[in-house]
């Protein structure tokens, strides 16, 4: 079911070979080798940059409707092959089988949402001063992207990138993740058979650093997209910030989730112990610090802990599973460093704290309660199933701290007030808010953030604003 995985340029696959660098392929779950990926030496990379920027003077001048075309029909194929697509995931990244059904059949109408809207790229005419004169403002592809996404949803991150790129009249080097890389390579093959023209999408893998470095700094590429930490967005977008490129980051968050008095506490935390042990917890828009009015904190942690310890870990190929390993073994170091962390800053372990003892890279659903605020957990987002439960009195004092960390990406709040639900509306620093329900990343909403959590929207009628230049023409028409 798995097999090797190559590099792809110029519509080619270019697999592993025994003289060439590659990776092994891990199984979180079992530790056990699933393949090899291939690595791209400076040599690949050069091919894709030539091969990418020949391929964009054709791409660009393709119709809208094309374009639409290879979208439509990408959507179709994935739908087709989801199964497959996703038991891969399952394999290298973790995640139980339903939910990476679910994200690929979920994500495939990326693909048609651009499908969609590719046809909507308007310009505008601007009345003229002079009435010899015509002012348009037209839209254009900005050429040759490269963007890089992460492991904890394959499919999800790369699909919107490249959609994006590709509906604008771009053409894309992706990097997608080494660690899972299964759900990448089908999209690649998918939009090849698709009819996407060769050169447009080329896939690469191998030194992150590396890759990033060289295409960065090379005078082909117009525009990065990023998605993954915010030191590593940092470092990025200050490289391509030094050649003026353009930029857009989709980095970590560190979400709020205030629970108001009059909220329905069994509802909550039903719906909260899904949203957090989802993916094991590695999602950046993941509910991660819980705040709730201390006349309910009782209720809400008994009804929560009861709810967090029927959460079956286990294979993801299991059907009964419902959170899986976590993707790398640097996520388990990172989690018991803030959980020790936070016990001895005083917080209080509820239930969970430590590694699994099973190979693999499982983790124990965990809650603390009482963390104080000085306690890294409360400052690093934990990216992975671990939630601090805090309690608060004001709604004023409590959005101030929700909103006293760098991350704006996602924030939450539960109330059955109108009162106080305009207010967390109102005072939330996030670049996406849900109240009362998880909402938020549907192809159709803009998916981004705010302060350091980053800037440019996936998704929604602004997602073709990264990939596309603003030029203003003025025509003297007649003497
Ligand atoms: P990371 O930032 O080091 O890696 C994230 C992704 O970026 C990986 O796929 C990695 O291969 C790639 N990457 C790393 N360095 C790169 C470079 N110099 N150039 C280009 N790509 C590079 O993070 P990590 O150690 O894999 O995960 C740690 C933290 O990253 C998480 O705890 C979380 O905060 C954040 N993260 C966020 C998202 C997200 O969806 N925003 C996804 C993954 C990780």
């Amino acid at each position: 079911m798995y097999k090797d995985i190559g590099l792809f340029i110029n519509g080619e696959w270019i697999y592993p070979h025994d003289d060439k660098p590659c990776i092994d392929i891990i199984n979180p779950s079992t530790h056990q080798k699933l393949g090899r990926l291939a690595c791209a030496q400076l040599g690949d990379l050069d091919h894709a940059l030539k091969v990418a920027q020949q391929a964009f003077l054709k791409w660009r001048a393709c119709s809208a409707e094309e374009r639409s075309k290879v979208l439509y029909e990408a959507y179709r194929i994935i739908l087709s092959e989801a199964e497959s697509i996703a038991a891969r995931m399952t394999l290298d990244q973790g995640k139980p089988l339903a939910e990476a059904l679910a994200e690929v059949r979920f994500c495939a109408e990326h693909a048609k949402w651009h499908a969609e809207e590719c046809k909507r790229l308007y310009g505008r005419l601007i009345p003229a001063r002079n009435p010899k004169v015509r002012q348009l403002v037209v839209k254009r592809p900005v050429g040759v992207c490269c963007a890089f996404t992460p492991w904890n949803f394959p499919f999800n991150q790369a699909i919107r990138k490249v959609c994006a790129a590709l509906g604008a009249g771009c053409t894309l080097i992706l990097k997608g993740p080494e660690e899972a890389p299964s759900a990448v390579a089908a999209l690649a093959d998918i939009f090849h058979r698709a009819g996407l023209p060769e050169g447009c999408l080329n896939l690469v893998w191998g030194d992150p650093e590396q890759i990033s470095s060289y295409l960065i700094d090379s005078p082909v590429i117009a525009k990065v997209s990023f998605t993954g930490s915010i030191a590593v967005g940092k470092k990025l977008a200050a490289q391509a910030g030094a050649k003026m490129k353009r930029v857009s980051m989709e980095l970590g968050g560190h979400a709020a989730v205030i629970v108001c008095a009059s909220s329905d506490i069994d509802k909550v935390c039903t719906l909260l112990v899904e949203a957090k042990f989802r993916n094991a917890g590695q999602i950046c828009i993941s509910p991660s610090r819980f705040y709730v009015h201390e006349s309910v904190m009782d209720k809400f942690v008994s009804t929560l802990l009861d709810k967090t310890c029927k959460v079956k870990v286990g294979d993801g190929m299991d059907p009964e599973t419902k959170m899986g390993p976590l993707c790398n073994e640097r996520q388990i170091k990172r989690l018991q460093d803030l959980i020790d962390d936070s016990l001895a800053e005083g917080a209080s372990l509820l239930t969970g704290g430590s590694r699994m003892d099973r190979p693999g890279n499982y983790f124990q659903p965990t809650v603390l309660a009482n963390v104080p605020a000085s306690a890294r957990l409360m400052q690093e987002e934990p990216f992975g199933p671990v939630i601090p439960v805090n309690t608060f009195d004001d709604l004023d004092t409590v959005i101030e701290l929700a909103n006293a960390l760098p991350y704006g990406l996602a924030a939450y709040g539960f109330s059955e007030d109108r009162q106080e639900c305009a207010k967390l509306v109102e005072g939330l620093e996030a670049g996406m808010i849900s109240i009362n329900h998880y909402g938020l990343g549907m192809p159709e909403t803009p998916f981004g953030g705010i302060k350091e959590s980053g800037y440019g929207s996936e998704g929604g009628m602004e997602t073709y604003d990264n990939y596309l230049s603003t030029v203003f023409v003025s025509e003297l028409t007649r003497p």
